[in-house]
């Protein structure tokens, strides 16, 4: 299998990362945030979620972001949304593609999306006709594909006939997610390369957490399967709980990016750039983040940090 040259890093910061905020993030902060972010060279973006705003207050500004962020010629503005009323507002703000999540385990989409599964690929099916016909991308995420918090362990199998479903639909942009940091890397390369080769007209990416300290580990395992999309969120912000407290665990995007730089993989981004963003949305959210970028800096900033400190030390001896 080869391995990408090239990878597309997916900002989730501003969507999965703000939405579990406690307090409101002010809307122009927001936009600050997100053009911080298009200015490193992020140019795929989950800028905001069109979900009711009584469901998910910490988005309810939604259409304000979307008009007032900067846009780079390329850039793919990706909304989340839950149904067809959402995908017609998200579409309305000027969306580029619209994200629909569906869970593999009917008891937690019960409980997440609030319907069975089977009605949540009734909306698929609306979601993916309204993009269409806007000339738009209508992705879908299988969220849980390696483990649901209620449910347990899940069966490769059960993705592979999810997975199915949807692209008998004509989905063509699928996003598997590992929305709880279960997987481990021989999972991740077993399920990349069986969807490739099952789905070869398919394009997918992977939503992966480091909950367990796994993520990089799995980034990698299926970028050997030729994997060339990944989700990742400034700083390490977010990570979605719903059932399990406190479970946070997004791939933090300045780590993700520094791994792919130092093995010569391009990426697009601006690393220092990228760190000015993280630092950023440390200062909006007022509290240090996870990053390990951010704190010790890339393998060049180490080396020039000690020829520094060694020239400072040589400057007081003489
Ligand atoms: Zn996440």
């Amino acid at each position: 299998m080869s391995e990408p040259t090239r990878v597309t890093i997916v900002e989730v910061g501003p969507r999965d990362g703000l939405q579990l905020e406690k307090s409101f993030v002010p809307t122009a902060r927001k936009i600050e945030l997100i053009n911080a972010l298009t200015r490193a060279g992020i140019r795929r973006m989950e800028a905001t979620s069109f979900v009711s705003p009584k469901v998910m207050p910490q988005l309810s500004d939604a259409a304000e972001v979307m008009a007032g962020m900067e846009r780079a010629a390329g850039g793919v503005y990706v909304a989340l949304v839950p149904n067809l009323k959402g995908t017609q507002r998200a579409l309305a703000c000027g969306a580029d593609s619209v994200k629909i999540v569906i869970c593999t385990s009917d008891t937690y989409n019960r409980r997440n999306v609030g319907m069975p599964l089977e009605d949540s690929l009734k909306s698929c099916t609306e979601v993916l006709a309204a993009a269409r016909q806007a000339g738009k991308i209508a992705e879908v995420v299988i969220g849980l594909s390696f483990g649901c918090p209620l449910e347990g362990p899940v069966p490769e199998d059960k993705v592979i006939a999810l997975v199915n479903r949807v692209a008998e639909m004509g989905y063509a942009e699928i996003s598997i997610a590992d929305s709880m940091g279960l997987a481990n890397p021989r999972q991740v390369r077993s399920m990349m390369r069986r969807l490739r080769r099952e789905f070869p007209r398919a394009h997918f990416s992977l939503h992966l957490h480091d909950t367990r300290g796994l993520g990089l580990a799995n980034v990698l395992a299926a970028w050997e399967e030729g994997i060339d999309m990944f989700d990742a969120s400034i700083g390490g912000l977010g990570g979605s709980a719903v059932v399990v407290a406190g479970a946070t665990g997004n791939i933090t995007t300045e780590d993700l990016v520094n791994m792919f730089h130092e093995m010569g993989v391009e990426t697009g981004v601006d690393m220092g750039k990228l760190q000015g963003a993280a630092r950023l949305a440390q200062e909006i959210i007022g509290r240090p983040l996870p990053s390990h970028v951010l704190n010790n800096g890339t393998p060049a900033q180490f080396y020039q940090k000690v020829r520094e400190d060694e020239a400072r030390k040589a400057a007081q001896r003489s």
